[in-house]
């Protein structure tokens, strides 16, 4: 180990899961209060695995992902003799899966004998809990999906589902320490990278053009720039008609918009390349000029291109500790009876979960874990027959038969697995794409040092992490925030890997790669690295303060459609300019094969998977 490794930490025992020559071992659990020997999770009940609290890599972890992509690369498992039948088998137990269960429970048969399928070892999907332990206490964190977007703007059968689970989004104010960072002056900062910028410099003060930003290390030229661009007073695009802008904004990136008509240089370019990054899972290379004028970004100037922008009243956010994985432990709490005690929003926070009875013969709704669908196919190829799914599940291949299935996997999988897919659908399930990311969370020791450089949120646009907030400040039952700046708390991280300069969904692909490729290592290294270099200044030492790291890769993250003559993305699928809206194709039932997910939606949301779900049950009705 080198000396500036040293220095980072790189040696320090922490709760994370290392790979050395492929081989997992846990580094350090065994020096944390709760945690048994290396290798047990850290949280949960004693000597039961417990998913959540396992750290090191997570999302995509290891063993969850090699049977599907054998599958796609050609590999073939037939089907043997079923050895159970359900009445509904579910691929997938992400929030769509989960939520089609429930609804099939709900509005088709309550005596259903259902069967949910998931490759990972937690359910959830995307909507993924992590937790630390530390000195005897637990913290929850998000490992993926991180909040209900504007619940009063989400479709009936969505909010409905929501509030049969016991979610009150109109409590709000009982949970959410709204002004607890802005009370105690903390706010958005932008950290200036010296490999991109010549030095490294925090700014703080919030959005916009503030006095700290002053002072970066920017020529003064782009500091003008910048000044200019945060104003947003200028109509660049002044004298064309409405059509003539429309046109510039249909055809130009933001980045190219900036560039040629706001007169944006380098310097300021490649500080606002990552900000759509966070929302969009894409750069400023490749977001459309009018997306960026959709959602607010500046250099328009309260344009009007004869386009209305959808209203934003409503777009107050409903945060749990562990994201919308509370609306998955809502759903499994209600499928499976035993899995965890309670019966409110407040309670399921802290309750603890029994993996051991997901998958009881006793109940009629079974979860079975790390098992990965690699068959599907209605007998004899007829579609009004029984489907058999064979799925692989510690190295072996098993069949169970079903009446109906819902598939509420990835719809680019499901031709390489379904043989019953006609030909044109195989086209449209094949136009969805998935924009990689990567959530990581960190426990550190206290939050003094963010409170020290008056910060609670930094964008960075030219490191690793474009992203490093303090964790959802909110409190439910039993679970209390860390409120005083002397307490442990979690950091959250945030990296979009992608290839600017290609086309969207090339840069999604090529992301993946990379994301598959980069080692654990290579996160922790940089996740010292950078909050040393930025929050240094305020106190913080990452070998002293760092005490666990949870990485949550999703390689297949936002659901895109995309118009495969054009490359066009369907970001906004209201929008769409094109007649056939391949996501609309791809999502027809194939017999008794009904197919939810968000993928069907071209629209990674939570309410989308929740509606996908409820249409995906109704079409297997008809
Ligand atoms: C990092 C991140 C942050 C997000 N933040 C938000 C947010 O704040 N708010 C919001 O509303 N939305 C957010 N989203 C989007 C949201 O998470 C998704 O829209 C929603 O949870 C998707 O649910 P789903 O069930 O359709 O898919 P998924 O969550 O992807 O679940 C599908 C499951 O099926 C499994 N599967 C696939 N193929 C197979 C197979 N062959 N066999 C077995 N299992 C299979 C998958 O591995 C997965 O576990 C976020 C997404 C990501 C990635």
């Amino acid at each position: 180990m080198n000396s500036r490794d040293r220095r980072l930490g790189m040696h320090v025992a922490i709760t994370r899961r290392d790979f050395v020559n492929g081989i997992g071992i846990a580094v350090g659990a065994a020096l944390l209060p709760g945690c048994g020997r290396p290798g047990d999770p850290v949280a949960g009940p004693a000597n039961a695995f417990y998913p959540p609290g396992e750290t090191g890599m997570r999302g995509a972890h290891r063993g969850s992902f090699e049977v599907a992509h054998a599958a796609a690369q050609g590999q073939r498992w037939s089907p043997g003799a079923a050895s159970e039948h359900y009445d509904l088998v579910v691929v997938g137990a992400g929030i769509s899966g989960l939520t089609a269960a429930y609804i099939y429970h709900r509005d088709v048969d309550p005596a259903a004998r259902i069967l949910i399928l998931d490759n990972h070892d937690d359910f959830g999907g995307h909507a993924k809990r992590n937790e630390f332990t530390y000195d005897g206490r637990s913290f929850i964190g998000y490992g993926g999906t991180m909040l209900i977007e504007a619940p009063k703007t989400y479709p009936e059968v969505s909010k409905q589902v929501i509030r049969e689970l016991g979610i009150d989004t109109g409590r709000r104010a009982e949970f959410h320490h709204d002004d607890l960072f802005r009370s105690a002056g903390l706010g958005l900062g932008s950290f200036f990278d010296r490999e991109t910028f010549g030095a490294d410099y925090l700014a703080t003060g919030g959005l916009g053009y503030t006095e700290a930003i002053e002072k970066a290390p920017l020529s003064s030229e782009a500091r003008r720039e910048l000044e200019r661009l945060f104003a947003d007073e200028e109509d660049y695009l002044a004298g064309m008609t409405p059509d003539e802008r429309r046109d510039v904004l249909e055809t130009l990136s933001w980045r190219e918009y900036l560039s040629k008509y706001a007169g944006i240089g380098e310097e300021v370019l490649a500080y606002v390349q990552k900000w759509p990054h966070g929302v969009w899972a894409i750069g400023a290379d490749s977001i459309p000029a009018w997306m960026a004028w959709l959602q607010g970004y500046p250099g328009f100037a309260g344009m009007d291109f004869g386009r209305g922008k959808p209203h934003s009243e409503d777009a107050e956010y409903f945060r749990f500790p562990d994201g919308n994985a509370t609306i998955a432990r809502l759903l499994v709490r209600r499928l499976v009876p035993g899995v965890a005690p309670g019966d409110t929003m407040e309670d399921v926070v802290t309750a603890p979960f029994d993996y051991s009875v997901l998958d009881s013969s006793d109940n009629l709704a079974r979860i079975r874990l790390e098992s990965t669908v690699v068959d599907l196919r209605h007998r004899d190829g007829k579609l009004d027959a029984t489907v058999d799914v064979t799925y692989v599940k510690g190295g072996d291949a098993h069949t169970v038969s079903a009446d109906r299935v819902v598939w509420a996997g990835y719809h680019s999988m499901l031709p390489h697995v379904c043989p019953d897919v006609p030909a044109e659908q195989v086209a449209a399930l094949g136009a969805s794409v998935r924009a990689p990311l990567v959530y990581t969370n960190v426990l550190i020791r206290s939050w003094e040092s963010l409170a020290n450089l008056g910060v609670d949120r930094v964008f960075c646009p030219g490191s690793f992490f474009q992203n490093v907030m303090l964790t959802h400040a909110v409190s439910f039952g039993d679970y209390r925030f860390s409120t005083s700046p002397d307490e442990p708390v979690i950091l959250h991280l945030s990296h979009i890997p992608l290839e600017p300069g290609l086309p969207a969904a090339e840069q999604f692909r090529a992301g993946r790669r990379k994301l598959l490729e980069t080692p654990f290592e290579t996160f922790e290294r940089n996740v010292r690295d950078q909050l040393g270099r930025m929050l240094g200044p305020g106190g913080f030492d990452p070998a002293r303060d760092i005490q666990g790291i949870t990485v949550n890769r999703w390689p297949h993250g936002y659901a895109y459609s995309v118009d495969p003559a054009s490359g066009d993305v369907a970001w906004w699928p209201e929008w769409w300019p094109h007649d056939r809206r391949p996501w609309v194709d791809a999502r027809q039932p194939i017999g008794n094969i009904a197919i939810a997910g968000t993928d069907a939606a071209s629209n990674a949301m939570t309410e989308s998977a929740i509606e996908e779900a409820h249409r995906s049950v109704h079409s297997l009705e008809s």
